[in-house]
């Protein structure tokens, strides 16, 4: 049986008419304008399935109209964005590859439609910086930083042109958001991001002692849209990732919406907030995508990213089979982690000691998400920021007895100056005795710096007498097959790999290749400072 039909050409609308009449009992047309055949194909895949489509060829290429079962609201369109893409069909449309195209980190992605231009992220690069999550970089001029890469090299925007209408950013991680202070003041234009990355961006700006950026911030939640411009509407749709409150944030255009996926992870059971909407990427899909922008960092990774959930039991199942050891536990994870660090503090409540958050990121990420009632911690639960702080709580705990508490810190990649290295080197309050338990709820992001680090740091927790518990983790990250179920679902007719090293971006421009994509047609490799126009 025959599910749907495509034409390639206007005037065959007529004639497929008939056709249904006589074929294909029920099924009536829409139109999906400029599409090779190749993307007609691609887009009817996600449509019908591996349902049969017949596709009838006429002399023109220009459009292709795809046959719909009656009855049925196709596509199902905001009408404010179905009117945007009903007009200005001329407009042309850049992706500008600023920065995180040669390197996982210092994010930033320029779009410019017509003379508008919307800026996705403005990150800075931890490990080029020797930076950790206690790190100063409030005092240092932009140009400094974007001449040992730390931040992305925005100069290349001076040459395009147009106006910036807003920086978004997906989630409140240092690798999107961390070049705002630094960046931000050069653009006349409000900075819209999560309610969470929000607060994030605030405390960002306001640390910050070189520059006085005066955008507007605007949090907007996820599943909701901002109108940009009469061209152009902001709409974030939910996903999930290893920071909460992380959107996908899609910009439509008059060609179609361009979909900016750095980061996410498909998780259908995660451990704080709502599975992705599958849903409305499924409808973006119908509705026939212009762009993908999608991070690449573990596209060679088979299979899927295991949920979080799995992190929780294996966090659990370690830190509970401790239930009468007097010793030490220590655990050391992402302080902006929030799910995890919830899980930590929940198993420590469980075991009955006190979960003791140690130092000023974990202060800032937790308390922030508790304030914001994004999260509850077990009423046991304190934190302590400074060092002054953190250092009498150490005494107290050593005094009182180690196995009353359960402390978690910073420092998993063995960062100069965190307060797990102090640690391993005995230069703390809190001393670490024979059969003390370290656990490391973090994988080790993989550069020789923090490799190196690491390695340090366990041979000194060993040498002090600790047991090492590794590798209490899974990632934040899409693998393969999730990247494999993104593409069946939104169909995009432009993917642009991002959020990697070339190895990264050109293994993913290698598994859209075996989609039916092709290298410099529609799947686009680029390095940072770059232009691509798509239309
Ligand atoms: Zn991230």
């Amino acid at each position: 049986m025959i599910h749907g039909l495509v034409v390639t050409a206007p005037e065959a609308l007529y004639r497929c008419g008939h056709l249904s009449e006589r074929f294909v009992k029920g099924i009536s047309p829409i139109c999906l304008s400029e599409l090779t055949n190749g993307q007609v194909s691609r887009l009817t895949r996600g449509m019908f399935g591996r349902k049969l489509i017949q596709l009838i060829r006429t002399e023109s290429h220009d459009n292709a109209m795809l046959l719909k079962k009656p009855g049925k609201e196709f596509p199902q369109k905001y009408p404010a964005i179905k009117k945007i893409q009903e007009n200005h069909h001329t407009m042309e449309i850049e992706i500008i590859t600023v920065g995180g195209y040669d390197e996982v980190g210092r994010n930033m992605t320029a779009v410019r439609c017509g003379k508008e231009i919307v800026i996705f992220d403005m990150g800075l690069r931890l490990d080029q910086l020797m930076i950790h999550e206690d790190a100063e970089v409030d005092e240092m001029h932009s140009l400094d930083l974007i001449k040992i890469k730390a931040i992305p090299d925005d100069t290349v925007l001076q040459k395009v042109e147009g106006t910036v209408k807003a920086i978004v950013c997906s989630h409140g991680h240092l690798d999107h958001i961390g070049a705002i202070p630094k960046l931000a003041h050069r653009y006349n234009a409000p900075i819209i991001a999560t309610p969470y990355a929000t607060e994030l961006i605030r405390q960002q700006i306001a640390g910050e002692k070189k520059f006085d950026a005066k955008n507007k911030l605007f949090a907007l939640p996820a599943g909701q849209r901002y109108t940009l411009s009469s061209n152009l509407i902001l709409e974030f749709v939910r996903t999930q990732h290893s920071i909460i409150d992380t959107v996908t944030p899609v910009l439509h255009t008059p060609h179609g919406a361009i979909v900016y996926a750095c980061d996410f992870k498909f998780d259908r059971s995660p451990v704080i907030g709502q599975p992705p909407d599958f849903a409305r990427f499924r409808q973006l899909g119908r509705e026939g995508g212009l762009a993908l922008i999608v991070e690449s960092t573990y596209i060679h990774r088979p299979g899927r990213c295991p949920s979080e959930r799995i992190a929780r039991d294996l966090v659990r199942g370690v830190i509970t089979s401790f239930e009468d050891d007097k010793n030490a536990i220590v655990v050391s994870t992402f302080s902006s982690h929030i799910a995890r660090v919830k899980t930590i503090a929940e198993c420590a409540h469980e075991i009955g000691r006190k979960p003791i958050f140690l130092g000023r990121s974990m202060e800032k990420y937790s308390v922030t998400a508790e304030q914001m009632k994004l999260v509850s911690f077990p009423e046991t639960a304190s934190v302590y920021g400074n060092r002054r702080t953190v250092d009498r709580m150490m005494r107290r705990m050593m005094k009182e007895g180690k196995e009353q508490f359960l402390p978690i810190v910073t420092g998993h990649q063995g960062e100069p100056g965190s307060i797990l290295t102090r640690l391993a080197q005995g230069d703390t309050p809190y001393q670490l005795a024979k059969g003390d338990k370290v656990l490391f709820s973090a994988n080790i992001i993989p550069n020789p710096m923090n490799i190196g680090n690491r390695y340090v740091i366990e041979q000194q927790l060993k040498m002090a007498g600790a047991r090492i518990f590794d590798d209490l983790h899974v990632s934040g990250h899409a693998y393969r097959e999730d990247h494999y179920e993104f593409l069946q679902m939104l169909q995009p007719r432009h993917i642009i790999p991002a959020h990697a090293d070339m190895k990264m971006t050109a293994g993913y421009a290698d598994f859209a290749s075996e989609l039916g994509y092709t290298l410099d047609n529609d799947v686009h490799l680029m390095r940072n400072g770059q232009r691509l126009k798509i239309t």
